[in-house]
């Protein structure tokens, strides 16, 4: 049996894998709704294997952003009868164009999907599109909210709100540093206050790896982010030639200061 967890509302939480990726479940009377499929065909029918001991109910799948961690698994879903693909217009289009350039990052765990032949290895973009409003997904007893905080890990994450639970993807990540490698270092850390300002209204936070979070882990996220991009911006500005010298004073590992650093310089306009 699949080691769900219950968070009420029928909303339920998997945390699947050694990167512990978190998988939604919402059970509504009428259908289901997935958040994220995993790495490849092999995670994506542990998922739906797991799925299908929680609910027979036909699905619809939301896919937090373009990160292939959380879409490859697609494919399963669709041969399983979803139709409904989920993401935010920015995701859709990252899945589009750099899709099929992502395969070879799963080269150990899904060596089909790495090459791009075999069942279920085809890449499923989300055709069910979410923009600057929030979409109601009704799913019978049940409604969630799809909606979109601006540019943060990436420039398309969707939010997943149910009844009890706030499924944030991979804005939040805990037990390890932020990746920053598609990332907006300055609009994320306003993207976690929003999510702060949020805390009233769901029960659970649930990031997209690791364990679930507190208000207080979002509200040092964002500062130890805001903090980071003052600093990163006055060693830019004191040596300009050489960017890396912030890398040593910022709160993150090397590589992760390194992109954030990168990050920053090509986010920023001014
Ligand atoms: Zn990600």
């Amino acid at each position: 049996m699949a080691a769900w967890r219950e968070l009420g509302g029928d909303t339920y939480v998997l945390a699947i894998g050694p990167l512990r990726l978190n998988i939604g479940l919402v059970v509504g009377t009428e259908r289901a709704l997935v958040v994220d499929t995993g790495h490849g065909p092999r995670q994506g029918a542990e998922i739906l294997a797991a799925v299908r001991e929680k609910t027979d109910l036909p699905l619809v799948v939301v896919n937090t952003h373009a990160h292939y961690d959380h879409y490859f698994g697609n494919a399963v879903f669709a041969a399983d009868g979803v139709t409904e693909f989920y993401a935010h217009e920015n995701a859709a289009a990252a899945i589009t164009e750099l899709g099929e350039a992502e395969r070879p990052a799963v080269a150990e765990a899904e060596p089909e999907m790495a090459v791009g032949s075999g069942e279920n290895t085809q890449i499923v973009v989300p055709t069910a599109i979410v923009r600057e409003q929030p979409v109601l997904v009704d799913l019978g007893g049940h409604s969630v909210t799809l909606f979109y905080l601006g540019r943060g890990h990436t420039d398309g994450d969707l939010l997943v709100g149910t009844g009890t639970t706030l499924f944030s993807g991979d804005l939040l990540e805990e037990g390890g540093y932020p990746e920053f490698g598609d990332s907006y270092p300055e609009e994320w850390a306003d993207v976690l206050r929003h999510i702060s300002a949020l805390r009233h209204r769901y029960e659970n936070l649930v990031p997209g790896h690791g364990s679930l979070c507190s208000d207080a882990f979002v509200r040092t996220m964002a500062d130890t982010m805001a903090t980071a991009v003052r600093s990163a911006r006055q060693a830019t500005r004191e040596t300009p030639e050489d960017a890396t010298k912030a890398i040593p004073i910022l709160p993150y590992g090397p590589e992760q200061s390194r992109l954030f650093i990168h990050r920053l310089k090509a986010s920023s306009v001014r």
